[in-house]
This record gives C-alpha cells, structure tokens and sequence, in this order.
C-alpha cells in the first residue's frame, strides 16, 4: 500500500492486496469538505483513508464519498461512512441494491475487515456540481451502466473508475457509442492528473487512447485477436463472455457471429480445460 500526496488538496492510496486499487482524497479547502474517491473492501481499507483524513483536515469538515459504480471493490467500504452522504448514479443505488449478496459470497475472499453494504444515499441522473469545492460529478456509462465520473477542476484530476484500464476494459454493456462518448469526453477535458481504479497515476494520454482504439474495433466487431498481446486478448475472451448473455437475446448480424467463430477458434487452439464454461458461454452466440 502507498499513500502518495500529489498536493496539499489531493492524496491517492493505491493498495495492494489483493490487486492494485486506487482511493482518491481530496481536501476542498474551499468548502471545507473532504472528498473520498471509492471505498475498495472493507472496514480495514478505509480506517487507512480515515487515518489520512485526520492528519489532514478539521475535525468538523464532512466527508462526502463518491462511488464510481457500484462493482465490490468500490462500495465495500462504504460502511465506515455510513453517515457521510454517499454519492452515486441512481444506477449505482439500484446495483448495489439487487447485486450486492450475491457479490459478497462470490468474492468473499476479497473482504478486508467487516464489510456492510451501504447503497449511495444521494443519487443523481446526468450531473452533479459542488461549485464551491471545483468538484463535478458525471453520468459515463462505459464500463458499466452506472459508471460516473469525477473532476476536480481546481486539483486538476479527473478520476473514472473502471472506466480506462490497462490494457484493455471491462465491457459489461452494449453500449459501445456510450462507452467512447465517454472516453471522448475525457479527451476534451482540461486535467493534468488522470485516475483509473486499477493502474498507476496517470499523465498523458496513451492508455485513454489505446482504450479508444479497442472500443472502436469492438463496436465493429473487428478486433484481431490473432495479432494481439495475449493480456489484451484475455481481458477482449472475458469481454465477450460478458457480451453473449445479452447478444443471445437480440438478432445477431454475420459481423457478430463471424467474430465470435474467430474466438471459439483461437480459445479452443489454447487447449486449456479452464476455457470450457467459457466456450460453452459464448459459442450459444453463433447457434
Ligand atoms: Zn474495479
């Protein structure tokens, strides 16, 4: 685990265990208002950030939590603010409500000191602004449906969740437009800082781009597997385990179905037993 502080506003905990997670803090002066990015997996990672908390800002200023989305790793923590006001999109709320049990027995290694799910209690639709502390809160679906993000315009950082990851994303929906729209938007946006949950700090725009590029040969249906890293190709296999069980709901154009061969191809020529709920999964997209 490392606390690094970017500034006297901004401190990121990047933990470790069990895979790299960053928690954004950010102290608005301005308000008089801390800021919690994402609260990872339990009581015992938020008594750190509740430790950073007190050297850093008066007794009396609030703590406002921001959920991204409402994946396990970034709600689990919410216990410990139980009293804060909890941010999401109305989405968010509604995830965490009807998904939540069913996670924390799945992922039940994952817990970190006591975990109590507690859904956002402040939801919002499109955008969400706290003119005061510089801080604007926004609907990017992506990722997921629920995905929001947040920018800190006087801190200069701009923190999306799940929504860009190394190498690849995570795509749970069919959305793909909404997913570059929001990535687009990133682009447009004036940052200095931008934060992922699950990668290093970054500056530039390389990763953001190269998540661009995936997404638009996803929407096409033309990404190669045969010429990818094989990192890429096993985040774009889980992808398209994702994607099947709402594919097979809707009419499937040759496009699809040509791609999915080419997955079944390449996932059987692994020859790994791993690959069978997998293959069994997404072969349902081409019969
Ligand atoms: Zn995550």
């Amino acid at each position: 685990m490392e606390i690094k502080q970017l500034s006297e506003r901004t401190t990121i905990i990047s933990f470790d265990d069990p895979y790299l997670t960053n928690v954004g803090v950010i102290f608005a002066a301005n308000g008089k208002r801390v800021f919690v990015l994402d609260t990872f997996l339990g009581s015992e990672s938020m008594a750190i950030v509740r430790g950073v908390i007190a050297d850093q800002a008066a007794e009396d200023w609030p703590v406002t939590v921001f959920n991204s989305h409402a994946d396990y790793d970034h709600i689990w923590g919410n216990g410990t603010f139980c009293d804060s006001t909890i941010i999401g999109h109305h989405l968010c709320r509604e995830r965490v409500l009807s998904e939540s049990a069913e996670a924390i027995v799945k992922y039940a290694q994952h817990k970190r000191g006591t975990v109590e799910i507690v859904p956002p209690n402040f939801t919002f639709g499109s955008a969400l602004a706290f003119p005061k502390e510089h801080i604007i809160i926004e609907h990017t679906p992506g990722h997921t449906v629920d995905s929001a993000s947040l920018s800190d315009t006087e801190g200069r950082l701009l923190f999306v969740g799940d929504n860009v990851e190394p190498p690849v994303p995570y795509v749970n929906t069919l959305d793909f437009d909404g997913f570059l729209n929001s990535l687009r938007g990133y682009l447009e946006q004036d940052w200095d800082y931008l934060l992922a949950s699950h990668c290093p700090l970054m500056t530039d725009y390389l990763l953001l781009n190269a998540n661009i590029r995936y997404l638009e040969q996803l929407k096409n249906w033309e990404y190669d597997i045969d010429s990818a890293r094989l990192d890429e190709v096993h985040i774009h296999l889980h992808n398209l385990d994702s994607l099947s069980s709402l594919l097979i709901t809707r009419p499937r154009s040759e496009e699809v179905k040509r791609h999915f061969q080419l997955a079944i191809a390449y996932a059987q020529s692994l020859d790994d037993s791993k690959m069978d709920g997998l293959l069994s999964r997404i072969r349902r997209v081409v019969s």
